[in-house]
């Protein structure tokens, strides 16, 4: 057998990195191969695995997972750097860390997981007036603006919030909203708040199937104003305006209008898909660039052998396990496993009123209300967490290459 130290880099520490890292040292450790044979090693943006679907939520405190706490105890090296570039023909990555920029790390395999950002088109104003919950930083930022309202002289849109985008993270987000305005204008100032939701598509979660009129329902309970048919023109300080003239003043405007995978795509010699993802088979390889598999946003899979994986943390994490298994797997010419995931749900939160459950690619109604929040609550809070308490063999269990049920709820007809 060949000696010579290998070793593993992935890219990035989210859902999917991170479980490619864990999914990688539970293999090696089930092979009995020691770490000075092959290192696994994760180069990522920060010192944390964050939990990135929260971000619509307050407070965040609980969302920033060390990665020293669930790394450490695996034997995975971590970095903390931006890789800049690869070199697939050299096998080998280009990064910079606080101390040291312009570092390469050489790899025998590389799988790229380094995700997603929100896409900004060249709106006047986007860049400088509004808000996000695309990143831990994006909703501290959003956090702390809503907390300054009250020391800004009254304007008429001072407790005005427009959510524009209205897909899942837009609809979240806007759900919570009433009720953290209320915390910061308090009782005296109630009458003022309004929070708008607003997206280019004719009806509000258009494309959430039978749950759609439960999410108009939930919202509208709420207080939210809905305004589909639009489409963004321009944001002030104070403003925000739609084609056709109409103008709204607010004081706040959050954008939540879809996400492209990393830049790094491009760095491979293949067609990314309209997201940015480039295309990986059934065992996550990268097509047609050797060595080299990707996971999670940055990835388009055929997820059931037909449909493209959604980018979501509920592919991400399998896409991450598989992935990391299989890097081992083809280092050391063993079999690969294949993914294929039969079921698909979404489960969105809908703020104090509860939440709703689809099933199925086409969204059939499973559950609402205070059923579906509960299943909600489990799966932000403890499913895609991975385990905190130091464990080796708790961190190489949930990392293990096998898919999971679907998150159960007390369906509506049970
Ligand atoms: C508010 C919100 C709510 C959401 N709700 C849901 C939901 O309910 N269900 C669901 O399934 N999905 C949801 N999503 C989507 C989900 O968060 C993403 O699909 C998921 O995070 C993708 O995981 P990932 O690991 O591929 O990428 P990410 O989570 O984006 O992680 C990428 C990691 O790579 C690092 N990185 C990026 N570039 C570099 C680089 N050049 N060098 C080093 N490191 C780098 C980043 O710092 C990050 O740690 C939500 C997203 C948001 C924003």
């Amino acid at each position: 057998m060949d000696t010579d130290p290998k070793r593993i880099v992935v890219i990035g520490a989210g859902f999917a990195g991170l479980w490619s890292a864990l999914g990688a040292a539970r293999k090696l450790d089930e092979l009995r191969v020691p770490s000075d044979h092959i290192e696994v090693v994760v180069i990522n943006g920060t010192p944390y695995h964050s939990i990135r679907v929260r971000n619509y939520e307050q407070p965040l405190d609980d969302t920033l997972v060390p990665l020293a706490d669930v790394l450490d105890p695996a034997g995975v090296r971590h970095i903390p750097g931006t890789v800049r570039s690869i070199e697939p023909h050299n096998r080998r990555v280009g990064y910079d860390t606080d101390e040291a920029p312009a570092q390469w790390l050489e790899y025998d395999r590389l799988i790229l997981a380094a995700g997603s950002a929100l896409v900004r088109p060249a709106i006047p104003g986007l860049h400088e007036f509004t808000f996000d919950v695309d990143t831990f930083q994006g909703a501290a930022r959003l956090h702390a603006h809503l907390l300054e309202l009250c020391d800004q002289p009254p304007s008429p849109g001072r407790f005005t919030v427009v959510v524009v985008g209205a897909g899942l993270t837009g609809i979240e987000l806007a759900a919570e909203l009433p009720a953290r305005l209320r915390s910061v204008a308090g009782e005296h100032q109630s009458d003022t708040i309004r929070v708008i939701l607003a997206d280019r598509s004719p009806r509000i979660g258009q494309a959430m199937g039978g749950a759609q009129p439960v999410i108009e329902e939930a919202l509208v309970a709420q207080g939210i104003e809905l305004l589909p048919g639009v489409s963004l023109d321009r944001v002030t300080c104070d403003s925000v305006q739609f084609a056709g003239g109409k103008l709204i003043d607010a004081g706040t405007v959050v954008w939540c209008g879809g996400m492209r995978a990393s830049p790094l795509t491009a760095q491979f010699p293949v067609t990314l898909d309209p997201f940015g993802r480039v295309p990986v088979d059934a065992f996550l390889r990268v097509d047609n660039v050797p060595g080299v598999f990707a996971a999670g946003d940055c990835a388009r899979l055929l997820i059931d052998g037909e449909r493209p994986s959604v980018m979501s943390c509920q592919h991400g994490r399998p896409m991450g396990r598989f992935a990391g298994h299989n890097a081992v797997c083809d280092l050391l010419g063993l079999d690969m496993l294949p993914l294929g995931i039969d079921w698909y749900t979404t489960i969105l939160d809908l703020g104090p009123w509860g939440a709703v459950y689809t099933e199925g690619w086409e969204r059939r109604l499973a559950s609402q209300g205070a059923a579906a929040k509960a299943t909600k609550r489990t799966i932000n809070c403890e499913r895609i967490y991975p385990p905190r308490n130091g464990s080796r063999a708790d961190l190489f269990a949930a990392a293990a290459p096998v898919v999971q049920a679907p998150p159960y709820t007390v369906r509506d007809a049970d």
